[in-house]
């Protein structure tokens, strides 16, 4: 069975084929000739995954699921959430300015609760279907750590005492945002294939 992943990001490629297995053909954007810039104008994380899905299949009519990632903090009201990728002005995934933004908002802030979110649109015989992950969390008041990317070298999951960046893709990969709702998302896969 053959799904385009929306994306062209290696990373999350990999993540998910290895979840998924043999038994889905997951295809990049690049595979199937996609190589325009596709719109993410929505104010949520869900409009996001949606719209870039929906163009997927309108233009290609092929099965197909986008994601949207988010990092929502508590004393900022749930931001930079949806702008998690431009938070700092005028950038666009500058992880070391959006850091700085992040740890100068919250500078006075004794509460750090945070949280990632992941929101992932399937589009499966036209009809739609959502799945999220969340790991809760909270800022550090400094980074830690060289591994994964964005504000991982902030991201303390609850329970561990060291951040996404310092703990590495291992733990990352068993309880992040991104793997519970690919998990989700894996699992009504495998259902409906074995039902057809
Ligand atoms: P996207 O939905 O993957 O484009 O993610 C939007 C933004 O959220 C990225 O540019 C990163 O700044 C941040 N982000 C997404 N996933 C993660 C993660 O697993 N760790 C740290 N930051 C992330």
């Amino acid at each position: 069975m053959k799904i385009v992943f929306a994306t062209n990001n290696k990373n999350k490629l990999h993540e998910i084929r290895e979840i998924l297995g043999n038994n889905f053909e997951i295809v990049s954007l690049n595979d199937i000739g996609c190589h325009e810039d596709i719109p993410e104008t929505g104010n949520t994380l869900e409009e996001n995954a949606l719209q870039k899905a929906r163009y997927v299949y309108d233009k290609y009519h092929i099965d197909c699921f986008a994601d949207d990632t988010g990092l929502e903090v508590e004393a900022l009201g749930g931001a930079p959430g949806v702008h998690s990728a431009r938070y700092a002005e005028g950038t666009d995934h500058d992880s070391e300015a959006n850091m700085r933004k992040l740890l100068y908002e919250l500078r006075y802030d004794k509460n750090r609760k945070a949280q990632f979110r992941t929101v992932i649109a399937l589009i499966l015989h036209g009809e739609l279907h959502e799945f999220e992950g969340l790991v809760r969390g909270k800022i550090g008041t400094e980074k830690h750590g060289t591994e994964g990317f964005g504000y991982d070298p902030l991201f303390i999951p609850e329970g561990y005492d060291e951040s996404f960046a310092e703990l590495g893709d291992d733990v990352k990969n068993k309880i992040s945002h991104r793997a519970r709702a690919v998990r989700k998302l894996a699992d009504y896969l495998v259902k409906s294939h074995l039902k057809t």
